[in-house]
């Protein structure tokens, strides 16, 4: 009985002479993602997938009313130099800890939010950016 345990094998499925992942059925990695994901492609569950995404953020949802509690809770200074922050209230005295790209979950988060002046909000968001742009100008 010649069993055959080779890791490549000709599949099953499109025939071709490949390394076989799903020993039971003989097939390689591509039919058997194919079998296990409705006969698609990765190809097109990734597509799929990012038709699915939901579309960008909009920046403005829900965000004001956080800012306006916290402005209500907090001492009017920036966290990071200290300077006052005059009246009225500016979404720019608001910065994100954690950033929205990366942690937009915690976009309405409280404690993900600090107080700056718009010097160090500038700095803290953009200062690497910018100077590394600089030179592209
Ligand atoms: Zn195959
Ligand atoms: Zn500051």
């Amino acid at each position: 009985m010649a069993k055959n345990n080779e890791p490549f094998q000709n599949c099953k499925e499109c025939g071709k002479y490949r390394y076989i992942v799903n020993k039971t059925k003989c097939l390689c990695d591509d039919c058997n993602y194919k079998r296990l994901h409705k006969g698609k492609s990765r190809f097109e569950v990734r597509a799929e997938r990012n038709k699915a995404k939901k579309p960008k953020l909009r920046p403005a949802t829900g965000e004001l009313a956080l800012f306006k509690e916290i402005w209500a809770e907090r001492a009017h200074v920036c966290t990071h130099c200290g300077a006052k922050l005059p009246e009225p209230l500016k979404p720019i005295y608001f910065s994100h800890i954690k950033s929205k790209g990366a942690f937009p979950e915690l976009r309405l988060e409280k404690t993900n939010i600090e107080l700056t002046c718009p010097k160090c909000h500038q700095e803290y968001e953009f200062g690497t950016r910018t100077s590394v742009c600089k030179d592209d100008i």
